[in-house]
C-alpha cells in the first residue's frame, strides 16, 4: 500500500540558504566532487551487502545526510539538484545552471577557474548531460544539449571526459565544436580514434576525450573507463595549476538503472562508481591537500532491500520509476571534511566548497 503525503511548497526558499561555516582546521588546495546520480542510501547499502561487506565509501571519516527538493518540487531532477550543488541556488526542475528567475548563476568551478585553478569534469553520461551541465552550462531547459555543448568552448576547463561527441560534431548549426576545442589548443580524442588507456594525456595541453557518440554504454554492456578515468584525471590537474584544482566526476548512470528499475544494474554502477572513488581516495591520501567530497543529486527508484529467497540473500525491490524525495548521503575525506557532517541541504555543498577554497 502507497501512503501519500501532501507536503506544502510554501514554506520553501525561492533562493537556496547559504549558511556560514566555520574551519578550524586547513583548508583544502583541491577539491573533488563526486556525484553518484540517483545515489540514496539503499543503492549505497545494496552496494555494500553485494560487494562482502566493503565499499571505498566506508572509508570516509565524515558522512552526513542531504536534501534535495528543488525551487518548484519536492522531488528534484538532475537539473535542479545539480545546479543547487554546483551553484548554491534552488531552482526549477528542469533548469541548467541558472536560478528560479532564470538568472545565470556561477558555478564553483567557474569560480575556481577564474582564481586560476585547474578544473575538470568527468561523467559516465554524455558531458552535456544536466549533471555535468550544471557546473559549465547555463540554459533554461536541460534538453538544449547542442546549446550546452558550447560552454564547453567557453569555458576554461582543463579535462573534459565523458559521452555525447554527438553535440559537439553533429549539430543543428552545423558547427565542428570538436575541431574548435583542438583549434583552442586542446588535445581531444574519441572511443573511435583511441581508447582512453592508450592517450597520455599532455600536461601543457586541456584534454578532451569523448568515450561515446550519444551516451555511454553501461557497465554491463561493457563501459570500463570511469574509474580509469578517476586515476589519471587528478594528477594530470594538479599538473596543470599550482594554484589548485577543482573537479567533478559523475557516476552517472546509478540512475538509469534505477529508473528501469534494474537491480543487478544499479549493484554494478554503484560499484563501478565506488572503484573510481577508490582511485580518488587514493590520490586524496598521498596529496594530503585535497578534500574529498561524495553526494547525490536523489535517489532513484525508491529502492528497497527486502528479504530475499535465504537469510543471507537481499532481494532489490523499487517503488517508482522516477525520483525520490529521500535524504541522499555525503561523505568527506581530507581537509575541512569536518564541515560535511550532520544535516544540511544540497545548497550548502556549495557554500562549504566555496568557503573551503577561499572563493
Ligand atoms: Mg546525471
Ligand atoms: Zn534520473
Amino acid at each position: 500500500m502507497k501512503i501519500f503525503v501532501t507536503v506544502l511548497l510554501l514554506l520553501m526558499p525561492l533562493v537556496g540558504t547559504r549558511t556560514e561555516t566555520t574551519s578550524v582546521s586547513p583548508k583544502p588546495k583541491n577539491i573533488i566532487l563526486l556525484i553518484g546520480d540517483g545515489m540514496g542510501l539503499s543503492q549505497v547499502s545494496a552496494g555494500y551487502y553485494y560487494n562482502g561487506q566493503k565499499l571505498n565509501l566506508t572509508s570516509f571519516p565524515v558522512t552526513g545526510l542531504v536534501t534535495t527538493h528543488s525551487q518548484s518540487h519536492l522531488i528534484t531532477d538532475s537539473a535542479a539538484g545539480g545546479t543547487a550543488i554546483a551553484c548554491g541556488y534552488k531552482t526549477t526542475n528542469g533548469t541548467v545552471g541558472m536560478d528560479a528567475r532564470k538568472k545565470n548563476c556561477t558555478s564553483i568551478l567557474e569560480l575556481a577557474e577564474g582564481k586560476g585553478m585547474a578544473t575538470g569534469i568527468i561523467a559516465s553520461s554524455s558531458v552535456t548531460h544536466a549533471t555535468p551541465a550544471s557546473f559549465v552550462a547555463h540554459v533554461p531547459s536541460r534538453s538544449e544539449m547542442d546549446a550546452i555543448a558550447k560552454f564547453y568552448l567557453t569555458t576554461e576547463v582543463d579535462l573534459v571526459i565523458g559521452g555525447g561527441m554527438k553535440y559537439f560534431r553533429e549539430r543543428s548549426d552545423n558547427r565542428d565544436l570538436y575541431d574548435e576545442l583542438q583549434k583552442k589548443g586542446y588535445l581531444v580524442s574519441n572511443f573511435q580514434e583511441a581508447g582512453l588507456r592508450d592517450i597520455s594525456p599532455d600536461q601543457n595541453k586541456p584534454f578532451a576525450w569523448f568515450g561515446a557518440r550519444e551516451e555511454p554504454e553501461s557497465v554491463a554492456k561493457g563501459r570500463d573507463w570511469l574509474p580509469y578515468a578517476a586515476g589519471i584525471a587528478p594528477s594530470f590537474l594538479k599538473g596543470r595549476s599550482d594554484k589548485g584544482f577543482f573537479m567533478m566526476l559523475e557516476g552517472s548512470q546509478i540512475d538509469w538503472a534505477c529508473h528501469n528499475n534494474d537491480g543487478p544494474g544499479a549493484i554494478q554502477e554503484m560499484l563501478d562508481f565506488d572503484q573510481a572513488i577508490g582511485k580518488i581516495l587514493e590520490f586524496a591520501r598521498a596529496d594530503g591537500e585535497t578534500l574529498v567530497i561524495v553526494t547525490a543529486d536523489h535517489e532513484t527508484g525508491g529502492l528497497a532491500l527486502e528479504q530475499g529467497t535465504g537469510p543471507d540473500t537481499l532481494s532489490l525491490g523499487f517503488n517508482t520509476g522516477g525520483h525520490t524525495a529521500s535524504l541522499v548521503p555525503v561523505f568527506a575525506f581530507g581537509p575541512g571534511a569536518e564541515n560535511f557532517g550532520g544535516f544540511m541541504d544540497n545548497t550548502e555543498i556549495f557554500s562549504k566548497m566555496k568557503f573551503l577554497l577561499g572563493l
